[in-house]
């Protein structure tokens, strides 16, 4: 069998440019990487021929004896081969590794290495009583977070002499091996990319670099919270790494249930059981509100599920002045256990009443949805 033109085999130009081979190259690879085309013999060789063939064009040098000779020029080269035993490179590294996505080789590693890095949110969830999201409230809180060891400024090494190069990358941070025909760049697993590691452990963190400390921390949380409002602590996070800025701290709030009154929006309800002569003549009631003491005027001709509106006693509005307001429910109860005289009432009652017992038009569920309105 003979050997396919190596510029055939990349369905490139003579006189292409070092990007159009990358292009070319990476494309084949990709579509005839072994890890795609797991079992399939002919993808595997048509993997093999384009890195072969890359491996040639792509140095200057051996291009150039292969554009003069041909096969023989680089038989050196071509017979080295693709070693079964290496193994296939990842299709990771020739994405990020080999070509870099524009900045192949470049000083990557050394980025890396001391990129500055925020630190990260921290969630802090805190319950508060129903009364103390209406009024709002100042609390201490106590804050489990990592804090730079002050002894070894995070390191993690005793601060004069803990320190030593990296013997596994000599100091670089990330090391280069052959893979067949491809360089691969790594991080250092060794050092982590630090170039650097601890051979005395700082006495004060034991190496860590960071020490766990409670912080005490007042949180001011407004009146008219609710549930699941976040209250953001800036820069009371984690700490950052490489003098990057702390994270934020998040104290997310959970409300108690209250026993009498619901919230919906920045409206309260609460639900008053009337009986059939305070709807039918109107009646005054005292009802304990968040603003204390409050006499509801409930109108003569009150029916059950209708409701009274106190206006501005509900929640205040977190975000700006004034607040919603606080609407009664009237449940008229008919009694169930009438005494001699009551039942006599009630007969007269029924004498003079007139008995209004077509079906209504609104059906029982329309009705249902209005009381909770
Ligand atoms: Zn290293
Ligand atoms: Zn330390």
């Amino acid at each position: 069998m003979t050997k396919r033109d190596y510029y055939e085999v990349l369905a490139v130009s003579r006189d292409c440019d070092e990007s159009a081979l990358k292009t070319s190259y990476r494309r084949l690879a990709l579509e005839f990487h072994p890890d795609r085309n797991p079992g399939n013999h002919e993808a595997e060789e048509r993997f093999k021929e384009a890195a072969e063939a890359y491996s040639v064009l792509s140095d200057a040098q051996k291009r150039a004896a292969y554009d003069r000779y041909g096969h023989q020029g680089v038989s050196s080269a071509a017979s080295n081969g693709f070693d079964p035993t290496a193994g296939f490179p990842d299709l990771a590294d020739i994405l990020s590794d080999v070509f870099g996505f524009g900045d192949a080789f470049g000083s990557r590693g050394q980025q890396r290495r001391t990129r500055a890095q925020r630190g990260d949110d921290v969630r802090y969830d805190l319950e508060i009583a129903f009364e103390d999201s209406m009024r709002g409230l100042s609390i201490d809180i106590q804050v489990p977070r990592l804090e730079e060891c002050g002894r070894c400024k995070g390191k993690g090494a005793e601060p004069e002499d803990g320190l030593t190069t990296c013997p596994i990358c000599r100091g670089k941070g990330e090391v280069i091996y052959q893979q067949a025909f491809l360089s691969v760049r790594r991080t250092c697993n060794q050092c982590g990319g630090r170039g650097q590691i601890i051979r005395r452990p700082c006495k004060e963190c034991k190496g860590e670099g960071y020490q766990r400390r409670e912080r005490k921390l007042k949180v001011n949380i407004p009146a008219g919270v609710d549930e699941g409002t976040q209250l953001r602590l800036s820069q009371e996070g984690q700490p950052g790494a490489n003098g990057g800025p702390p994270g934020d701290l998040y104290v997310v709030l959970k409300v108690k249930a209250h026993p009498v009154f619901e919230r919906n929006e920045d409206n309260l309800h609460c639900t008053v059981p009337i009986n059939a002569a305070q709807a039918a003549l109107g009646a005054s009631v005292d009802i304990l509100t968040f603003d204390g003491l409050q006499t509801v005027t409930i109108p003569e001709g009150s029916q059950a599920g209708s409701r009274v509106r106190l206006k501005g006693l509900g929640v205040p509005h977190v975000n700006g002045s004034g607040r919603g307001d606080l609407f009664i429910h009237l449940d008229v109860r008919i009694p169930t256990k009438l005494s001699r005289d009551q039942r006599k009432l009630f007969e007269q009652l029924r004498e003079l009443l007139p008995a209004e017992n077509e079906p209504t038009e609104k059906g029982i569920f329309d009705k249902v949805k209005d009381y909770f309105m």
